[in-house]
């Protein structure tokens, strides 16, 4: 199973796709988590990049889609996996399509799900309690829905005119928004059994 999951910050992305990641027995990969292991390590690409994330911004395409390539072409991925939070731009998707196609692969669905602002700016903020995020500031939030706006959504009509795209609201509670998840797939015609 080859998933993308996508929806604006504080929608609960990385949430719902660990859940569809132990369902399905595939590897979460979220590019915001590999990012911050490499600030976190020090490394020479989390030097180059703990700036732009800490300010909101993006990470220059061709970086991420090098981080995507590297970590798809590792062996757990043979069988399938959850990309969350790439592609986030229209070149990224160009990327992955390039992937895609080199390995023989396709996508099988792209879940999009969506919440109100208010509810994401309470999540955001219920995030920060938690984790204390050094890119949770309220000048980063802005950069990043604004960001989300303009150059991510747009991509939804991209898989939707691809037929690809399942949209899933996202405000009930974790598990609803889960079984929501699940149902919408199954409509669409996958196999939805846990692996
Ligand atoms: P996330 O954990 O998905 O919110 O990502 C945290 C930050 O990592 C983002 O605000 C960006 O700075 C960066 N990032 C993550 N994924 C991407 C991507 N696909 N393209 C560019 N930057 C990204």
């Amino acid at each position: 199973m080859r998933l993308l999951i996508m929806g604006p910050q504080g929608v609960g992305k990385g949430t719902q796709a660990k859940l569809l990641a132990k369902r399905f027995g595939i590897p979460h990969i979220s590019t915001g988590d590999v990012f911050r292991a490499n600030i976190a390590e020090g490394t020479s690409l989390g030097v180059q990049i703990k700036g732009l994330i800490d300010a909101g911004g993006l990470v220059p395409d061709e970086l991420t889609d090098t981080v995507v390539a590297q970590r798809l072409a590792e062996p757990d991925c043979a069988g399938g996996w959850i990309l969350d939070g790439y592609p986030r731009t229209i070149e990224q998707v160009h990327a992955l399509d390039a992937m895609l196609l080199g390995a023989g692969h396709r996508i099988d669905a792209v879940v999009a799900l969506r919440a109100d602002h208010a509810e994401l700016i309470k999540r955001i903020h219920e995030r920060i309690a938690i984790e204390g995020r050094a890119d949770d500031n309220p000048a980063a939030i802005e950069r990043r829905l604004s960001l989300y706006d303009k150059e991510t959504a747009p991509l939804l009509n991209v898989y939707k005119d691809r037929g690809l795209t399942v949209f899933v609201n996202s405000e009930d509670k974790i598990e609803d928004t889960q079984a929501s998840i699940i149902r919408h797939l199954a409509d669409y015609g996958l196999d939805v059994n846990a692996r």
